[in-house]
């Protein structure tokens, strides 16, 4: 059974929560100024600076939240760690006979590495490593956008949707997507057509989600496989330790090992100034400012999740 909050921690008091959220946000909103927002269609809330957000939801479903924590943005890549937990279910860990597991050391969507390495993206969590979990989604899903898609539901519990303004920016944007899948399948480890595969990856990165529905959804690996809103097993307990050790090592883009050595637990960033994050055996997490710093992550968000794992001693390590 997993195990409650409270069996790793003392309870902490609901409105000392809010109270520390709350400080937190005030402490670390203002670095948004400091950093650059993704070209982003201005329609879209990932557009406007100023937006800043931090959610924590518990084992129990207890839900704190901050700021603009229900207004929606685009997944982004948040949402690999949602693919690749759906490829697992499909076809476990054979997975990683096609994509590797270790950090990129490079800009999530460089070509250079692909080159040097025959087509094997180094993890899931570049652009390169989900296009190959989208192309085996293709192979080995009935339904490859529901297996996500409806995953990512089952875990909110609200029905995910594509923002059609996303999808369009997007798909404008994939050149070096497409550049990628057609080098690893002159390589051959893309088996659909290029154009299929870019198509999958891009709707799913325009998904909608907020700030307190990523914290819900990443809590199943903080909770040994198991959705908590469901009690439905999503991964294996052993399965579930893995995502969260490539969302340590490789989860926010170049600067995983200043995230471990800051945080000190799983997280996954993404262009539209998420970042989401678990704390096993406590918490989902999420932080969300649009302005993203050098290395690709939101300046805000990160600075958020630091001070948040100081004050509630969320560290692993
Ligand atoms: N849509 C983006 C891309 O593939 C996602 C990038 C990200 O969030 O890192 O270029």
């Amino acid at each position: 059974m997993p195990s409650s909050p409270a069996a790793h921690s003392a309870p902490i008091e609901s409105s000392d929560l809010e109270a520390l959220l709350a400080d937190v946000a005030d402490r670390s909103r203002h670095l948004a100024e400091e950093g650059e927002v993704e070209d982003q269609p201005e329609e879209l809330p990932s557009a406007e600076s100023t937006r800043f957000a931090l959610a924590l939801v518990d084992l129990d479903g207890n839900e704190h939240v901050t700021g603009d924590a229900d207004l929606g943005f685009a997944i982004q890549s948040v949402v690999k760690v949602f693919a690749l937990t759906a490829a697992l279910q499909h076809v476990g860990e054979d997975l990683f006979d096609r994509v590797g597991r270790e950090p990129s050391g490079d800009p999530f969507n460089s070509l250079v590495q692909l080159e040097q390495e025959q087509g094997i993206p180094r993890n899931p969590f570049i652009n390169a490593g989900a296009l190959t979990v989208c192309d085996v989604l293709l192979d080995a899903a009935d339904d490859p956008y529901d297996a996500v898609a409806g995953l990512l539901g089952d875990l909110t519990g609200d029905e995910a949707a594509v923002n059609d303004t996303a999808l369009d920016a997007e798909r404008e944007g994939s050149s070096l997507n497409r550049a990628m899948g057609h080098l690893m399948q002159s390589f051959g480890n893309v088996h659909h057509p290029v154009d299929d595969v870019v198509e999958l990856y891009v709707r799913l990165c325009s998904l909608t989600v907020t700030t307190r529905t990523l914290a819900r959804a990443a809590r199943f690996l903080a909770n040994e496989g198991v959705n908590p809103l469901t009690g439905a097993p999503v991964l294996s307990e052993p399965l579930a330790r893995r995502v969260n050790a490539l969302m340590l090592t490789c989860g926010t883009y170049d600067a995983a090992g200043q995230f471990a050595y800051d945080l000190g637990f799983p997280c996954k960033s993404g262009v539209a100034g998420a970042v989401m994050g678990d704390v096993p055996g406590r918490f989902g997490v999420c932080a969300w400012s649009p302005p993203l710093d050098e290395k690709g992550n939101s300046r805000a968000g990160r600075a958020a999740l630091h001070l948040l794992s100081e004050r509630l001693d969320l560290s692993l390590l």
